[in-house]
């Protein structure tokens, strides 16, 4: 995420390396280049002075401080006003009314029905909420089959009504059989629509004036940089919506709409999208993004995603098996599930500081799980328990089931023992240590 620019401010800043202090001098020059890296970016123009006239008011303004280098100094100062201006505090979902409407409008292909489907499952597992999401696009049947799909993935209900070609209709439906069945949110997924088609717009806005939403979100692909600001204000300016949502984050995205709509707008991003899973959303916290930004890393949004994934039970189990020796294949295959439900790995791996600039180049396959998993599925369920039973001519069997050759089998089946003599050691400690003493 945002590569680029991690790349360009980092060279803005070595003009300040070396350097003993800031001056009007060497101030001016790194603010040309952070300007430059903005613009580059694709973040808008006056967005982009402003913003670096801000920086360098505040660097010769506190210039006093000789305990840090200017380069340290900068990151701070541009860290917290990089987090400003994406809005400075993180704006939750308002989630006050029972039941909470929430409308989602956009562009077609900005990923709105992605988005609904995403919130509904943030909602139900993170905010214990009963959500019902409405399928309110007219116009295009696949966007309900779409939203039905998605429903039914993450286990929420959805209301359709397929003969009608009312949105303000199928919207106050939607709402009734919510109140009805004592679902406390409503997410109206709407048709996508160009803030110049004056019909469309005005549909819209009388679903908003018929269904008194207490949530507008405006979804909009985060790829169209400028784009992305120019409709969000066109479609704020009719519709007066409550927050952001931008898509498509894990893309390779310049940054700029990120980092010009809350200025443009006024309004503030609330939510992120990083990628098609029903998973890969995010809260937006301008505060980590803006150390992500600067290639900080954002370990606090690792952590937290991790937490999510993994429950604590299921970690003391684990641990019980691995102490008795008894974790097995079965085991293994659902941590990899649970790895791979957190997001594309490069993402993650970005996240761990100084890690994203690293692996900027490198592509990191997401399949690379996908023959040890074939292999662990082509085995029985008593061969996962006890691995180490494997017979030659089943490993035969397993190769030619997975698709993989014996080596692969006999290596993965190799590695996994080893794996697990070393998780026994340290799970015990008194062996761990006799192990760590025997260490030259
Ligand atoms: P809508 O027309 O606004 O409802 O858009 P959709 O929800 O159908 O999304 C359009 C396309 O964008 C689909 O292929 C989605 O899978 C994809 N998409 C949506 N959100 C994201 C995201 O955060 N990351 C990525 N990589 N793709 C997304």
């Amino acid at each position: 995420m945002f590569e680029n620019l991690q790349d360009k401010l980092d060279r803005a800043f070595k003009v300040l390396k070396g350097q003993g202090s800031i001056t009007e001098i060497n101030v001016a020059e790194t603010m040309k280049e952070i300007r430059k890296a903005l613009l580059d970016a694709d973040v808008n123009y006056k967005t982009a002075k402003a913003f670096t006239d801000d920086v360098k008011e505040k660097a010769l303004g506190q210039n006093v401080l000789t305990s840090v280098s200017p380069g340290q100094l900068l990151t701070k100062i541009m860290n917290d006003e990089l987090a400003g201006l994406m809005g400075g505090e993180v704006v939750e979902v308002n989630l006050s009314v029972n039941p909470s409407i929430i409308l989602i409008a956009g562009l077609n292909g900005a990923g709105k029905t992605t988005f609904s489907g995403k919130l509904a499952n943030y909602l139900k597992t993170r905010k214990g909420k009963k959500p019902l999401l409405v399928a309110g696009d007219v116009y295009r049947p696949a966007a309900i089959d779409q939203l039905e799909v998605l429903a039914g993935q993450i286990g929420v209900s959805v209301y359709t009504n397929r003969a009608s070609k009312d949105p303000v209709g199928i919207a106050l439906e939607g709402i009734a059989e919510a109140k009805k069945n004592g679902q406390n949110v409503v997410i109206i997924d709407t048709a996508g629509r160009l803030a110049i088609d004056e019909e469309m717009m005005n549909e819209i806005a009388q679903v908003k004036t018929s269904t008194k939403p207490n949530e507008i979100l405006f979804v909009v692909d985060a790829m169209t940089g400028q784009d992305a600001v120019n409709t969000a204000k066109a479609f704020n300016d009719r519709l007066d919506f409550t927050g952001v949502v931008l898509t498509k984050l894990d893309g390779d995205t310049r940054g700029g709409a990120a980092l010009s709509i809350k200025s443009v707008v006024n309004k503030p991003i609330k939510f992120i999208g990083t990628g098609e899973k029903m998973e890969a959303l995010d809260v937006f916290y301008p505060e980590r993004m803006a150390s992500r930004i600067l290639g900080m890393g954002d370990v606090v949004s690792l952590v937290e995603r991790a937490q999510q994934q993994f429950d604590e039970k299921e970690a003391a189990e684990l641990q019980k098996k691995i102490r008795k020796n008894k974790f097995d294949f079965n085991d293994f295959i659902g941590q990899i599930q649970q790895i791979k439900k957190m997001g594309n790995m490069k993402d993650l791996m970005g996240m761990i500081p100084g890690v994203g600039k690293a692996i900027k180049d490198i592509d990191i396959d997401d399949n690379a799980f996908k023959p040890i998993e074939a292999i662990i599925r082509s085995m029985t369920p008593y061969e996962r328990e006890n691995p180490d039973v494997i017979a030659q001519s089943r490993r035969v069997r397993i190769a030619k089931g997975s698709g993989t050759d014996i080596a692969e089998v006999n290596k993965l089946i190799k590695q996994f023992d080893d794996m697990r003599k070393v998780m026994k050691q340290f799970s015990n400690p008194a062996a761990a240590a006799k192990m760590m003493r025997g260490m030259p």
